[in-house]
């Protein structure tokens, strides 16, 4: 019986757990998360998304949001997780499945994925954020992941990009996230509705990608939202050029399948701001495994030795 890795994801909606050998995904599962039924609750899903795999599997990784010490196997606090604070989700798993157990961050996971095995594969540099909610980081410098002293590396929603902007839900103003995630995506869209005629009013919920599918129909309001947060994250790409000097820059999440709306003022306004542009030599890019990206890389990360993975 060939063995392979279980990689799993969970979000706050659901738990997408899945049988991989390498870049082959098996078999897959999703259900739902829980999440605010409490941590015994979301365990169990968890416990309950594993066990389908759990003779054939060699080891199991878990990509999770939050603050994760990825070297102990601890989830120290989840934003979408009720009640999960310093919990050893490690050795609980260890101890129902008897395999060896990784975690971590799951914008880590995503980008490990799309390092080994997607758009960013045989770069040593790279930085990847999603685009969704909320707005999340993770690094490889010199072909390693960045974990940083406290597991909090990466932080890309949260680096501020006007001093005296709109208050973050993190409680400090003008963060990338206030900006770029996607209900503030909406909310300035219906700002600006309400002085412009646009094709938008004719939906009764909009979502980031509506408004980029009017913005490329040649809506001036979707067109106005996209180059306006486009500037932002440029304004932010900018600012990690000038830190990391990654060779590439990778955005994931839906939004990022925006096409040019998106990417032309990222690119115009990250050529305006960096440092030294003639002299750089990086792309920015969308991602191109979607949600897959994530359970790969924690199938990945499951399968380092600790000095592999420098944890
Ligand atoms: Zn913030």
């Amino acid at each position: 019986m060939k063995k392979g890795i279980v990689g799993i994801d969970v979000g706050g909606t659901n738990i997408k757990a899945a049988f991989v050998r390498g870049r082959e995904i098996i078999r897959r599962i999703n259900i739902p998360s829980h999440a605010q039924a409490g941590m015994d609750r979301s365990l169990q899903q968890i416990k309950l998304a594993i066990a389908p795999f759990k003779k054939k599997a060699a080891c199991i990784g878990v990509g999770i949001a939050g603050i994760i010490d990825s070297g102990n196997g601890i989830v120290k606090f989840s934003p979408n997780l009720k009640g999960w604070n310093n919990v050893c989700l490690a050795s609980m798993l260890r101890r129902e499945f008897k395999l060896p157990v990784r975690v971590l961050n799951d914008v880590n996971a995503i980008c490990l994925g799309e390092w080994k095995y997607g758009v960013a594969r045989g770069y040593d540099n790279v930085f990847l954020f999603t685009l969704g909610t909320g707005v999340g980081g993770a690094a490889i410098c010199e072909g390693r992941l960045l974990f940083g002293a406290n597991g909090f590396a990466g932080e890309f929603g949260h680096t501020t990009i006007t001093l005296k902007g709109p208050m973050c839900i993190c409680g400090h103003r003008g963060h990338l996230e206030r900006y770029a995630g996607a209900k503030y995506i909406v909310a300035r869209a219906k700002r600006k509705m309400k002085k412009q005629r646009s094709r938008l009013a004719d939906y009764d919920v909009l979502t980031p990608e509506i408004i980029a599918r009017a913005a490329k129909q040649g809506d001036t309001v979707a067109n106005e939202v996209f180059s306006e947060v486009g500037y932002y994250i440029g304004i932010g790409i900018a600012n990690i050029l000038a830190l990391f000097d990654p060779d590439i820059v990778v955005i994931s999440g839906g939004i990022a399948r925006a096409g040019r709306v998106l990417f032309d003022p990222v690119r115009k306004t990250t050529r305006q701001m960096v440092l030294g542009a003639q002299h750089r030599h990086y792309k920015i890019v969308p991602a191109k495994l979607g949600d897959d990206a994530g359970i790969l890389g924690a199938a990945l990360f499951a399968q380092l030795t600790k000095k592999q993975a420098l944890i």
